[in-house]
């Protein structure tokens, strides 16, 4: 058996700029927005995470949903998530919001949802 070494030399060595994601050849339809949770507003009821198990999780520390992956699920289970959302705050956003939308909420100092608010300590007047 013989092997033909040319053909190493005539793959091409640029990317084809007609490419533009929505090949089957790259698995499928690229999603043209990416999705999002706007977590000043979640309540942290995890509908979603149960739902979508691939895109969302329940942020450790704030308890609030977050968006790990655009592409964990298909575009049909993650819009049933969305439909889950007692409050509407899951969006479809455009890829070149996300980091601008992420800052954004970083800004806000959102509070822990598993935690009472905080309050002053009364100040302990008797003496024991
Ligand atoms: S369904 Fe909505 S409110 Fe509930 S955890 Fe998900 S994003 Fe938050």
């Amino acid at each position: 058996m013989t092997i033909d070494l040319s053909v190493a030399f005539q793959s091409k060595s640029t990317f084809d700029s007609e490419v533009n994601g929505k090949e089957p050849c790259l698995g499928g339809q690229l999603r043209e927005q990416a999705v999002w949770v706007d977590e000043s507003i979640c309540i942290g009821c995890r509908y979603c995470a149960h739902v979508a198990t691939n895109t969302f999780v329940i942020e450790p520390h704030l308890g609030r949903s977050r968006v790990i992956r655009q592409d964990g699920d298909s575009t049909q289970l993650i819009q049933e998530a969305i439909g889950t959302c007692p409050v509407n705050c899951i969006h479809w956003v455009p890829f070149e919001q996300l980091d601008e939308l992420r800052a954004q909420l970083d800004g806000m100092n959102l509070q822990d949802l598993g935690k009472l608010p905080q309050v002053s300590r009364r100040i302990n007047r008797q003496k024991s």
